[in-house]
């Protein structure tokens, strides 16, 4: 076979690019078709990349290979046929080769050659790049395609040099084959490879040794031929497939389901996942449940039958013990496939070490030291796994614009804009890079997708007679809190996975790749390009142009629910008799989760101005007595009820450790202004009165509501201030409504879109009071004189309509010389904080509410 990278390195190409694996052979061929002189540069002896290096025994793909491949071209596909479900090694590789051949990629790649250093030159506006062997070329475009996956972390293990046996490490294999017949051998790691190739090793090696620091997850892989359906679903409609896969949460095609693991009966999560456990996929097992991912209840479930499986193979007690994982959940250590790992532990000659028992002490010069055991052994095989993501990138020394490495920049952690490019590093672009799905996706779908974006976007700098292409500051600070979102409200931050950077010493630890999904991540990606490339500054003979901002400020799950509503194609309540729409408002409600358990909930009736309220009280699990709070239910004075907010109401209860006595008040049109408002008084001062008797503390008593409760709370306020009385602690005003100006610019900007519309809060003011009457500061609270009022916790929501206002009465009491925690709930819209475990991201809020209401107490009382 040919191998290229002959003849003489040219001075000055359009584009360089580092990696001749699946990345860099579509980059390669994606550039040439742009007519962009470009050269690629592998330190391996050919194409390949993971499949090149990566020889060990029983090395395979784990997502199946019908998936696994190219797409780009539906010649190719129709031209190679995968001989099993999960292919092997050489396999891909031979893959791999063919595809270097029918496209003619070789004679661009240098092979052998190591890109040490890379330089930006300003004035130039080029790269200069230095190889290994001390050449340079200098390039106008940057790309790295060096993999996620492509630098193996050395055995962290004192003494290694020492030994004077055969040392092999998985991730750099040899090319002539291993014979481990008739030897002793370690393996150290029990991660994929390791899970890999421990059952094949086994098939050789008299006797096997496998040191375990953490267990791992697997499933049997259930390999054979590639999948039927999936065979016909391609041959009768590739394109429809192929497409599917692009949209899909892992890049491989699936329904995803609504099925809780928590609330679903035991009967039918044992089905869900045992249908799972023998499909022998990764996504399979990895969307048994709708919230696995999110929920330890649900994770654990999932967790647990694993274990059970397990347990169920292994024959020695301990052994299986020691092999279940038990101390992160499920799915945030990338778990694995195997083919008979768990079997080979009960060959006799196959003996496990745990390392957390007794821990490696010294690689000897015949084995291996344990706290307790000396070990002699012919063979070691490290599967110690990989430096991922950032690793191959900061290896090589990239300075960018200010003379700052990459390496210094990412110091606290990977720092980038949609994982493709990074402030001060001007026309450098990482495939795959961290902060996108890469690893957490089916890889090939992902490279494809970075491929085509940054050939597109080569493309219409030269069309537009642009050639440098920087991200702005605030949109890279944008990507990365996203990034931090959509991490945050998962469990994959609770393991010290690699994803977390845990496994390198030293390393920080953040969550690397992008967990949105291959769908929302690529739909961002087009958005960005579609919209005059958001958070980019363009450069170049044709001038500068910058349309800055930041592409995703929702908090994820927030976005998710807006989009599931947006889908159901609902008709807007402002469209709606009153009748209909607390009907409609009641049906939504009962099919939400309930929120957190607490001690006592009761039911009764309380003295009103005009009749009994209805109310319902909240006791905590603890001894009483608690604090009080009086709290008042949104619904813009037309819907809602002491029942309405019950989540809500749950969840602060336990959260502040008060009593809660969630009253409903009379609502307009029958009862319009300023009903609500004195219903809301004459409750307040019925529980200050009663507080004892409630199980409270008298003289603590916080009065609180959302939206429309935070209106009439705002104003209960006032009024027990005016009356000099009930005494009240503290206030909390959720998203209040404090002024019947709607014209504020959050009206604009959030009236649509975000669940409360402006058409919707005009409704509700038109039922609850006339227009001579809205100025009232029993209507407009932030019209009323606010000196001498409760401390207050005032909430307000970024894509909320009512922010501004919320904004303007946190600081106008401020103004006023009223103690204020103004909490602004970020990427959050006016129902998020109502929607207890549905929109995770709002629980630090409501932690966050909690804290500060609890130090709201400790201010001293008002004169
Ligand atoms: C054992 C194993 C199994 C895997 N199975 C799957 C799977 O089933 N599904 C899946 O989606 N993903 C899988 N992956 C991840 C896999 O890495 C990707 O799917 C894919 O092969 C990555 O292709 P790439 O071209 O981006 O990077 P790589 O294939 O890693 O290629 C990068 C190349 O760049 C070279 N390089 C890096 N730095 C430099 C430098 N400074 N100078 C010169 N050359 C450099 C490397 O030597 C390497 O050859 C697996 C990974 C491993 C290790």
């Amino acid at each position: 076979m040919a191998i290229a990278g002959s003849g003489v390195l040219p001075a000055e190409v359009d584009v360089a690019v580092v990696g001749a694996g699946f990345s860099g052979l579509y980059m390669l061929y994606r550039l040439r078709g742009l007519g962009l002189r470009t050269v690629v540069f592998d330190d391996a002896g050919d194409v390949g990349g993971t499949w090149y290096w990566n020889r060990y025994p029983g090395a395979r793909c784990d997502v199946p290979t019908t998936d696994y491949a190219y797409s780009f071209d539906a010649l190719l596909e129709e031209d190679w046929v995968w001989s099993e479900k999960y292919a092997t090694q050489p396999e891909i590789l031979a893959y791999l080769r063919h595809v270097a051949d029918r496209y003619d990629l070789r004679r661009d790649i240098r092979f052998g050659t190591r890109i040490t250093a890379a330089a930006w030159d300003e004035a130039a506006r080029r790269w200069r790049l230095r190889t290994g062997d001390g050449n340079e070329v200098s390039c106008r475009y940057y790309i790295m395609a060096s993999g996620c996956l492509s630098l193996p972390k050395a055995p962290d293990i004192d003494g290694v040099d020492r030994y004077r046996g055969e040392v092999y490490l998985t991730g750099r294999w040899p090319h002539d084959r291993v014979d481990f017949s008739g030897k002793r051998v370690a393996v150290v790691g029990t991660g994929s490879s390791g899970i890999q190739c421990i059952p094949l090793i086994a098939g050789e090696a008299t006797r096997l040794t496998v040191f375990q620091r953490t267990p791992n997850f697997s499933v049997p892989a259930r390999n054979g031929p590639p999948p039927a359906d999936r065979v016909t679903q391609l041959a009768t409609d590739r394109d429809g497939y192929r497409e599917a896969a692009r949209w899909s949460r892992g890049g491989v095609p699936r329904e995803l389901t609504d099925v809780s693991g928590v609330t679903a009966p035991e009967q039918v999560r044992r089905e869900r996942f045992e249908a799972a456990w023998q499909a022998g996929e990764l996504f399979a097992i990895l969307g048994v449940f709708s919230d696995q991912g999110v929920n330890a209840v649900s994770n654990d479930h999932v967790a647990e039958m694993i274990r059970e499986k397990i347990r169920a193979v292994v024959s020695d007690a301990d052994v299986a013990d020691a092999l279940c994982p038990k101390d992160y959940p499920f799915g945030t250590k990338r778990p694995c496939l195997d083919s008979s790992y768990f079997e080979t532990f009960n060959l006799p000659h196959v003996r496990l070490v745990d390392l957390r028992r007794t821990p490696i002490t010294a690689v000897t010069e015949a084995g291996i030291d344990t706290a307790e055991e000396s070990f002699e052994f012919d063979a070691i095989v490290f599967a110690t796994g990989f430096d991922a993501m950032t690793g191959p990138l900061v290896s090589v020394a990239v300075t960018g614009t200010d003379g700052v490495t990459l390496e210094d920049k990412w110091q606290h952690g990977p720092v980038t804009y949609l994982g493709l490019m990074t402030t001060g590093f001007p026309n450098f672009f990482t495939i795959t890079g961290p902060q996108s799905p890469s690893v957490l996706s089916n890889m090939v779908v992902s490279i494809e997708q970075h491929v085509d974006w940054i050939a597109d976007c080569l493309r219409r700098l030269r069309a537009e007679n642009l050639d440098r292409i920087e991200p702005t500051p605030l949109a890279e600070a944008g990507w990365v809190q996203h990034n931090q979102d959509c991490a945050d409200i998962t469990l994959y931050p609770r393991a010290n996975s690699w994803y977390m950077g845990a496994n390198v010493p030293g390393k920080p630890r953040v969550f690397l790749p992008y967990v949105g999904g291959v769908d929302a991540y690529r739909r961002a990606c087009d958005e960005v390009a579609e919209k005059g490339f958001v958070g980019f500054r363009l450069d170049g003979p044709a001038g500068s142009r910058c349309n800055d901002g930041v592409i995703r400020r929702l908090q994820p799950d927030m976005a998710m629910v807006l989009d599931l509503v947006a889908s159901l194609g609902l008709p807007p309540i402002e469209t709606m008799s009153a009748a209909d729409a607390r009907a409609f408002s009641e049906a939504t409600a009962a099919s939400r989760p309930p929120g957190p358990e607490v001690g006592e909930i009761a039911d009764a009736v309380l003295p009103g101005p005009a009749g009994d309220l209805a109310y319902r009280l909240y006791r905590p699990p603890t001894q009483g007595p608690h604090p009080l709070i009086a709290y008042f239910h949104g619904g813009g004075w037309v819907l809602g009820s002491q029942d309405s907010d019950d989540p809500l109401c749950r969840d602060l209860c336990v959260r502040t450790g008060s009593v809660v006595v969630s009253v409903n008040y009379r609502h307009a049109p029958e009862d319009r202004f300023p009903a609500a408002a004195d219903d809301a008084f004459a409750a307040a001062n019925w529980i200050a009165a009663n507080a004892a008797a409630l199980g409270g503390i008298p003289g603590q008593l916080t009065v609180a509501g959302w939206s429309a409760g935070g209106n009439v709370a705002a104003i209960t306020c006032q009024l027990a201030r005016d009356a000099g009385g009930p005494d009240i602690a503290s206030q909390l005003l959720l998203a209040p409504v404090t002024d019947c100006d709607l014209a504020r610019p959050s009206y604009a900007s959030n009236g649509e879109g975000f669940i409360l519309t402006a058409g919707l809060m005009r409704w509700f003011w038109d039922h609850y009071a006339d227009a001579a009457d809205r100025a009232n500061p029993k209507a407009s609270p932030l019209r009323g004189t606010l000196a001498g009022l409760p401390p207050a916790v005032v909430v307000t929501a970024e894509f909320d309509p009512l922010r501004d206002e919320g904004d303007a009465y946190a600081e106008a009491l401020a103004a006023a010389g009223v103690p204020v925690r103004h909490i602004r709930a970020r990427g959050h819209t006016h129902t998020s904080l109502t929607m207890v475990d549905v929109v995770i991201s709002g629980a630090p809020v409501r932690a966050e509410i909690a804290e500060a209401l609890d130090s709201l107490r400790s201010v001293p009382a008002r004169s």
